[in-house]
């Protein structure tokens, strides 16, 4: 059983964290007052200035056109200019058997490496660059609709992936960046992250958009 002594030092400390609290509380009313910035009470929120929300266009999707290296290869036996086996002249110049062009399946033998060891590819059979990372399977390529570029994934979800047009010169990218205020430019040089300034686009469900499929039959420029 406590005695007085201790109820009342109990309820001395009670009371010093009860004006800590109100000392708290005081403060932030301050700090609430004190925000020039913030709209005052009443104030009809729809008719501020804030940045609407939008939506950027969709981008052109591109097929990629299969095609079958035997039938080249036996197509261009045909009209005498058959297609060789790249000859290496040392092993810095091979290519894992593992490789493969995504084009039209010719296997390592038709592959040049194309620039040094950095990983990109040229089909001796159908022309095509690609990437060692997106060699596999993929088939569709997604294109900026303001600049035409190829657009990067830049994240991978469980429900969607993100793309965005990374080049500097789209007319997309260069619009929004003239549009903003001086003192907008200033935060940007700082902090990037709190614009967006470039087109990007969510894919959901990694399905293609069927419904704005364009098929090219020029599929050499998508592997750039
Ligand atoms: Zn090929
Ligand atoms: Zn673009």
């Amino acid at each position: 059983m406590p005695n007085l002594l201790q109820i009342i030092m109990y309820l001395i400390e009670k009371i010093k964290w009860q004006a800590q609290l109100i000392n708290k509380l005081s403060d932030y009313i301050n700090w609430l007052e004190d925000d020039t910035g913030r709209p005052s009470k009443g104030t009809d929120i729809t008719k501020l200035d804030y940045k609407k929300m939008t939506l950027d266009d969709p981008p052109n999707v591109v097929e990629i056109e299969r095609l079958n290296y035997k039938e080249l290869l036996k197509e261009a036996e045909d009209v005498s200019k058959p297609i060789k086996k790249v000859r290496r002249h040392n092993s810095s110049t091979a290519v894992p058997e593992s490789v493969r062009c995504p084009k039209c399946g010719a296997p390592h033998d038709y592959l040049y490496k194309n620039n040094g060891n950095k990983g990109q590819y040229l089909c001796k059979v159908c022309d095509a660059r690609f990437h060692e990372k997106n060699r596999f399977s993929k088939d569709i390529q997604l294109f900026c609709p303001h600049c035409e570029k190829h657009l990067d994934k830049i994240k991978e979800r469980t429900e969607f992936d993100i793309y965005k047009c990374r080049n500097n010169l789209c007319p997309y990218y260069q619009q929004e960046l003239t549009n903003l205020t001086d003192k907008q430019k200033e935060l940007f040089e700082t902090s990037p992250y709190y614009f967006k300034l470039r087109l990007d686009y969510s894919q959901p469900d990694h399905k293609p958009l069927r419904n704005c499929v364009k098929s090219i039959k020029n599929t050499q420029s998508i592997f750039h």
